[in-house]
């Protein structure tokens, strides 16, 4: 079989081989699915819940074996790649515990009316590369619960992780309930336009889904689309520079800024402007940026070549257009030392569009409705966060944010039992808890006449 090369991003070594699946293989793929499900659906729910929390215990008895292949083709930090597995057997168990409801409309001496959740059938989960792993907690488990076979094809950045998970839980699924499928840049196009997939959730940029969502119209295909994000946080004049600072630090520069829900914009009342700039410019000179295996590296490359190229275009713009670089810039191979950017105008590149890397804008604001104006004035809408010594201006900032998550003196905290998703151009649909689950299901009402 053929296959492409998976590189490392610290070291630009390739780390391993991952199978270049051909059409053919993936018309197999999907009729092995096809013909999987019944018999998967037909289980209990109970044997569902069961077969989850059993690959929970797999995730768990491999997970250092798994973090070194997440750090090795995604380049975090190994103990940020551990906390990455730990999270993904969490979610496999919290998901387990979840119910499907069923509603009865009506039942008096006329008709019985029900209305029960049903699984779609085979569904298709893609993922991108920041989180190899982590993103399949929001797709694997509740589309099996919910009585779907699954097949996830992960970025072709970094599909060993996941491929070694599927041959790690081989013995614990009947066969096609859950494949791992790789490959090149058509794969994904052959996935989602597949006649065999009822139903697509894809986590990945605005512009891929829109191309899935697109795809997806010419059989009805249902989607969820969990997109990109250009995440505003606000921070108002009383909040305390020395408490919000570190958080915002790592707000923005956790996982080398490569993360959906990260702060990708941060507005700062004029009055507390300096103090955390300063304090950020500090931390941003302070932190280890290095290869996520040794031991005390806090931040990794960029991911791949494809997103060093969109970060360091970024930074180029910066410094063609004459902004105030506080700090940072490429250093060597895919490495960027976190980068801030002081008050570049609203209009700037590195405000307007999601750099999804190590590089911040610092926004200066002195009338809170216009940091409002600017946060919302955005196609994104994601996630938000507003930070003040008080907690009620804070939430009445909050509510007025057009974002599916906005926290409040605190971000990127996601639960098994709270939905997410994005508002606007961010995504359809959500993930997580019982909505999430759902999500995985059609409504079936039988009415029985008496
Ligand atoms: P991407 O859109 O390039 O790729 C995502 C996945 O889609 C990959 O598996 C890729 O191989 C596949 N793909 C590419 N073209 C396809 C096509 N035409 N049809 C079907 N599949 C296709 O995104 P990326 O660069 O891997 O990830 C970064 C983006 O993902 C950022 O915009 C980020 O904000 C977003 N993201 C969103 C969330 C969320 O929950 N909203 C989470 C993480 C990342």
């Amino acid at each position: 079989m053929p296959t492409f090369s998976v590189i490392d991003p610290a070291t630009g070594e390739i780390t391993g081989e991952a199978p270049d699946c051909s059409r053919a293989e993936l018309d197999a793929v999907v009729a092995a699915a096809r013909a999987a499900q019944p018999g998967w659906a037909a289980r209990s729910v109970a044997d569902r819940r069961d077969a989850l929390l059993s690959i929970a215990g797999v995730i768990d008895a491999n997970a250092v074996e798994l973090a070194r292949l997440v750090t090795r083709e995604q380049g975090k930090p190994l103990p940020v790649a551990v906390a990455e597995v730990a999270g993904l057997s969490h979610w496999f168990r919290e998901t387990a515990a979840l119910d499907l409801p069923v509603t009865v409309n009506q039942d008096d001496a006329e008709r019985r009316s029900v209305t029960e959740h049903v699984p779609l059938g085979v569904v298709a989960a893609i993922t991108p590369w920041n989180y190899p792993l982590g993103q399949l907690s929001f797709k694997v488990g509740p589309a099996l619960l919910a009585g779907n076979t699954v097949i996830v094809k992960p970025s072709t950045f970094t599909p060993l992780s996941s491929l070694r998970l599927g041959e790690l839980l081989r013995g614990v699924l009947p066969d096609g309930v859950l494949t791992v499928v790789t490959g090149g840049d058509d794969l994904g196009p052959w996935l989602t336009r597949h006649p065999g997939i009822d139903k697509i959730s894809f986590t990945g940029s605005t512009r891929t889904g829109r191309a899935v969502l697109a795809g997806a119209g010419a059989t009805l295909t249902r989607v969820t689309l969990e997109l990109g994000g250009n995440d505003p946080a606000i921070v108002l004049a009383d909040a305390d520079p020395d408490q919000v600072a570190e958080q915002l630090f790592w707000a923005a520069f956790s996982n080398a800024g490569q993360i959906c829900l990260a702060t990708k914009r941060l507005y700062l009342h004029t009055d507390v402007y300096d103090r955390i700039a300063a304090r950020l410019v500090e931390l941003a000179g302070s932190v280890v940026v290095g290869n996520g295996l040794d031991e005390g590296v806090q931040i990794g490359p960029v991911s791949n070549r494809r997103q060093y190229d969109t970060v360091a275009e970024l930074f180029r713009d910066c410094q063609d257009k004459g902004y105030d670089i506080l700090t940072g810039g490429p250093t060597e191979g895919f490495f960027f030392r976190p980068t801030l950017i002081g008050n570049p105008p609203e209009d700037a590149r590195i405000v307007q569009e999601e750099q999804f890397g190590p590089i911040l804008p610092l926004l200066r604001f002195d009338d809170v409705e216009d940091a409002i104006t600017r946060a919302n004035a955005i196609e994104y809408g994601l996630g938000a966060s507003v930070w003040s010594a008080d907690p009620d201006a804070a939430l009445a900032v909050a509510r007025r944010l057009e974002a599916g998550t906005v926290w409040v003196n605190e971000v990127m905290h996601l639960s098994p039992s709270v939905p997410f998703g994005g508002l606007k151009q961010s995504g359809i649909g959500v993930e997580s808890g019982r909505a999430g689950l759902l999500e995985f299901t059609e409504r079936r009402t039988v009415t029985v006449k008496h």
